[in-house]
């Protein structure tokens, strides 16, 4: 969404290379949209989709919990002003020493997806909760995230069993329906899970406590999603469906769907050209100063689809294969689904790329072929 704050910021700074902005009354309207669709889900924001300092100050002031995967995403969220009983460490791979660290900081809630890790958290930070996450399909998701991280529920109970024999308290399930989940009916299968892992849990007499039921939650690119209001109906009928009257405490951690609107990208066209005569192959080429190293990684495979506005929308538009400016031939957005741009498109144009607000800093290279991480501004 290029809000009129956006706008007015661009106007008075002049190009210098792509650089992201993003509006902080969005992610405000986002969070209240979250907080509004599941009031009795506790909020963790995921940091990795965007870490800037400001972003985590006002998630923060507005109650936000957070969920991160590293020491150092852990002092973000306590410098940004988070206690550490709001900070989860989510990451299901992990080293003994920083859990240790986090221990240290004063974190309590942990992840774990097999027997391994539960023995390193027992050691390094003795008598804390941990929450084992369980595999779910990714149907549904642009970009999955299952496969890595999580394991059979069968297993889970296993895994949660053994936390509690080594004093640590077993406390949950959580899963992760995959990123930019555009079924709201996707939290049923995996809710179907974790209740199944309750009551295994239950008749070893062990009382789990909390499903965090992850992510996933999309940000409109160039085709509509359902609203927060539509996956929170979804999402507490499954609840009801699973669980019946002993619904448990419950945690979202929404990334992308907190974050994704709230940013725009400015770049430059910096070539347009064609390979060929040859009627088979003059596809036009549109060349960008950005890429996938410097911000657009989420490209990979064509997963994440941009919105762009150029100077040019309203006239004619054909097809081209958009690529960033570095020296790799993997550096091209979208190729094997041409994308439609204005025929007008030339050299100097100013384009905007919408909803990159996450993933977008954090995933460009520092210096790829010399071009600079991503620039970005916080309004
Ligand atoms: C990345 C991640 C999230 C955020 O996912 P989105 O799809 O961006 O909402 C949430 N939880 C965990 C454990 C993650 O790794």
């Amino acid at each position: 969404m290029a809000t009129q704050r956006i706008i007015d910021f661009f106007k008075t700074r002049h190009s210098e290379g792509p650089c992201l902005v993003v509006d902080l009354d969005i992610i405000r309207e986002n969070y209240l949209g979250f907080e509004k669709a599941l009031p009795q889900s506790r909020i963790f924001y995921a940091v990795k989709a965007n870490p800037a300092l400001e972003i985590l100050r006002v998630l923060a002031s507005l109650g936000s919990c957070f969920d991160t995967a590293s020491v150092a995403e852990i002092k973000m969220a306590l410098e940004a002003g988070a206690t550490p009983d709001r900070i989860s460490y989510g990451n299901t791979i992990k080293k003994e020493r920083d859990i240790a660290r986090a221990h240290a900081l004063g974190i309590t809630l942990y992840a774990v997806d097999c027997l391994e890790e539960v023995e390193k958290i027992a050691c390094a930070a003795p008598s804390a909760r941990v929450f084992c996450r369980v595999l779910t399909d990714g149907i549904g998701a642009e970009w999955p995230l299952s496969r890595k991280f999580g394991c059979m529920p069968k297993i889970a109970v296993d895994v949660l069993h053994h936390a509690n024999r080594l004093g640590l308290e077993a406390y949950g399930v959580s899963f992760h329906v995959g990123s930019q989940q555009t079924d709201p009916t996707a939290w049923d299968r995996a809710l179907a899970d974790a209740a199944t892992v309750f009551k295994n849990m239950a008749k070893k007499g062990i009382n789990l406590k909390m499903v965090n039921m992850g992510g996933g939650f999309p940000t409109r690119y160039l085709k509509d999603v359902p609203t927060a209001q539509a996956y929170g109906m979804e999402i507490f009928g499954a609840l009801s469906r699973h669980f019946g009257n002993r619904i448990p405490e419950t945690i979202i951690e929404p990334g992308r769907g907190m974050v994704g609107n709230a940013g725009v990208i400015r770049t430059e066209v910096v070539l347009v050209s064609r390979k060929s005569d040859n009627n088979n192959d003059n596809i036009r080429w549109v060349y960008l100063d950005i890429g996938k190293f410097n911000g657009l990684a989420e490209t990979m495979d064509e997963a994440i689809r941009y919105p762009i506005v150029t100077p040019h929308d309203g006239s004619a538009v054909g097809p081209c294969v958009l690529a960033g400016p570095t020296c790799d031939s993997a550096d091209v957005m979208y190729e094997k689904t041409p994308y439609q741009l204005p025929v007008l498109l030339s050299v100097g144009d100013e384009l905007f790329i919408l909803g990159t607000g996450a993933y977008t800093t954090t995933y460009a290279s520092v210096a790829f072929n010399g071009f600079e991480p991503l620039r970005s501004y916080v309004i």
